[in-house]
């Protein structure tokens, strides 16, 4: 379908991988790339870093493996769970959902009764797993696990729904451009990072080891097509977006620039990204040591940080030919 390894994005889709608690979805993408790359290691926070080794510039591509989760915090009487937010949860997103622990233990989000919607906040959310008491709910939970948004993948010949293409897209957009490069002077760093979704902290370390010349890092981010949406450039369909800013960064102009100028010479579709909230791993990466030029591709997604992220198949392959073309050829950065 549309040439885009199907079974292998649905595998990457359906793995838990809260933040800090990565190793599930290293393991999948470890399997999967280490016959394309000279060497592979997971790093002390648990980045997983393939080289593909060259003389060239050393370039350090991010992508990261782990996704928003809530963590128990409490435990009642009744077998009802209280949470905290890892990463950024809407209230009104996260009420009525349904959430699965890595135990396979799936429960559902319910609220307290509110007098108002404006009371709507995730402190008077609780998770229910069916327990009937604290005792039983501890039979299948502690405090301090985290649960994910439980839906199943979707793919038809359009378009991916899933609670978890943040940022699962960027690691597949990485491998599947890994895995069609050929010759490259390159030294080139795939880099799969934790904990982005806290704070850019895997990025920050393996950034720190790797020295790189110039980074860039594999994101989703919003786009401004749906009905009434805030103003924004971006639109499913049109192509990888080529950030400019986030709330993290002023990408490098050389960067940027190369990254269009590749589009363009390929005949590859292409937006320009101006963010205004948020940030992604390039955020950390660039202020690493005395600074390293970094930019961001990003594919369009609608519902971010929902269960129903959206993204368009054309995007993702036109992200991993783009992606292709840049590692492929001579960076000019002077
Ligand atoms: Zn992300």
């Amino acid at each position: 379908m549309n040439g885009i390894n199907i079974d292998l994005l649905k595998n990457m889709l359906s793995t838990y991988s809260p933040s800090g608690n990565e190793l599930k979805i290293s393991e999948v993408i470890k399997s999967e790339i280490k016959d394309f790359v000279d060497e592979i290691k997971t790093d002390a926070l648990g980045n997983l870093i393939a080289r593909k080794k060259g003389s060239g510039k050393k370039i350090m591509l991010a992508g990261h493996m782990d996704q928003i989760a809530l963590m128990v915090t409490y435990i009642d009487d009744k077998g009802f769970l209280r949470f905290s937010n890892i990463g950024g949860f809407s209230p009104a997103i996260t009420l009525s959902q349904r959430v699965i622990f890595e135990n396979g233990t799936i429960g559902v989000i319910g609220s307290e009764k509110l007098e108002s919607l404006k009371d709507l906040k995730l402190d008077k959310l609780y998770i229910d797993i069916g327990a009937s008491s604290k005792e039983e709910a501890e039979l299948k939970v502690s405090i301090g696990d985290s649960c994910v948004y439980f839906s199943t993948p979707l793919i038809d010949d359009k378009k991916v729904i899933s609670q978890a293409l943040d940022d699962r897209i960027g690691c597949f957009v990485m491998i599947e451009a890994l895995k069609k490069l050929t010759d490259t002077n390159n030294d080139i760093y795939f880099v799969f990072t934790v904990q982005e979704e806290v704070g850019l902290r895997g990025a920050k370390t393996a950034a720190y080891s790797i020295d790189p010349d110039l980074a860039i890092a594999f994101d989703v981010t919003a786009t401004g097509d749906t009905p009434k949406a805030k103003s924004m450039a971006v639109k499913l369909g049109d192509g990888p977006a080529i950030k400019i800013k986030d709330n993290s960064i002023l990408c490098h102009p050389k960067v940027k620039n190369y990254m269009i100028q590749q589009a363009k010479e390929n005949n590859i579709p292409y937006q320009l990204e101006v963010l205004e909230l948020g940030g992604t791993d390039s955020g950390a990466i660039h202020l690493t040591r005395s600074g390293v030029p970094s930019g961001v591709l990003s594919i369009p997604c609608r519902y971010l940080h929902s269960d129903c992220e959206m993204v368009f198949l054309s995007d993702v392959k036109n992200s991993i030919e783009l992606t292709k073309n840049i590692l492929e050829n001579d960076l000019i950065l002077n």
